[in-house]
């Protein structure tokens, strides 16, 4: 129970002159959602790349599920368990619902680049691809839009299918940059549902300024500023403390 599926350690990334990540330790256990919240320019962002290998750290060290992650491609990563979704979206908007999570599917396969010949002969990898396809639909709450066009469903919907598109791929780990970024209320709700649902058999990293979404949601909660860790903690603790009351809660 609640097994630590990702440790970061000290880690700290350069641009130029500028720490946007500066000496952050993060560890994420299963069943477990860790929020990351602070200022536009916090560094959040720049700690999601890192975790996910598609940013090199300048110093400091990421474990998932017991391997280091060092020098490995954000696609090897990915094969070890992580998924993430990005703040832009990877949706290929002219394509089904399905079609979408299919290809997200197969973009998980460990032998290499995808080979239509081997995949036509493996009917049982095509089941299971499919059943898993089926599920992460489901689980997303798109079940009724499998064979939407993607282009013509809602914001909302769109963000559901990126999660959805994450979970095809079967991670362990999940990383979720602003899910709720842009949604009205009715929305936000849904995808707040949603986060409960896949929270369990996850490790879940959480960036978001929706701070009634934060507290509902994150069992832990870290607070950046300017790259730094100002505050770490279970949302009880953070929310009392009044350095990130002052630097960032203004209340
Ligand atoms: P957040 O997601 O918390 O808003 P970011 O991680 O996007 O913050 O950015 C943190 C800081 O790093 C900002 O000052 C940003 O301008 C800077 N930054 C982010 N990415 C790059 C980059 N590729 N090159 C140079 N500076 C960057
Ligand atoms: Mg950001």
């Amino acid at each position: 129970m609640n097994e630590l599926l990702l440790s970061a350690r000290n880690l700290t990334k350069r641009f130029g002159g500028l720490a946007a990540v500066n000496d952050v330790s993060v560890d994420l256990h299963r069943d477990r959602i860790h929020a990351v919240i602070g200022p536009n320019g916090a560094g959040k962002s720049t700690l999601t790349n890192l975790l996910s290998g598609d940013l090199p750290p300048s110093s400091g060290r990421i474990t998932l599920n017991g391997n280091e992650t060092a020098g490995k491609s954000p696609e090897r990563i990915s094969r070890m368990g992580l998924g993430r979704s990005y703040q832009k979206t990877n949706i290929f908007l002219p394509f089904t619902v399905w079609d979408n999570v299919r290809l997200a599917a197969q973009s998980r396969e460990r032998h290499g680049p995808w080979n239509p010949l081997r995949w036509l002969s493996s009917a049982s990898a095509m089941t299971a691809v499919n059943r898993r396809c089926e599920r992460a639909i489901e689980l997303a709450g798109l079940k009724a839009r499998t064979h939407t066009v993607a282009g013509t469903t809602s914001h909302g919907e769109q963000r559901q299918l990126e999660i959805a598109m994450t979970l095809a791929t079967e991670p362990t780990v999940l990383l979720l940059d602003e899910p709720l970024a842009g949604m009205g209320h009715a929305e936000a709700e849904r995808m707040v549902e949603l986060l409960l649902r896949i929270k369990k058999d996850h490790a879940m990293m959480l960036v978001e300024h929706d701070m009634d979404a934060v507290f509902t949601l994150a069992d832990r909660l870290t607070v950046m500023v300017n790259g730094q860790v100002i505050a770490s903690g279970t949302p009880a603790e953070v929310r009392s403390d009044a350095g990130v009351q002052a630097a960032y809660l203004g209340e």
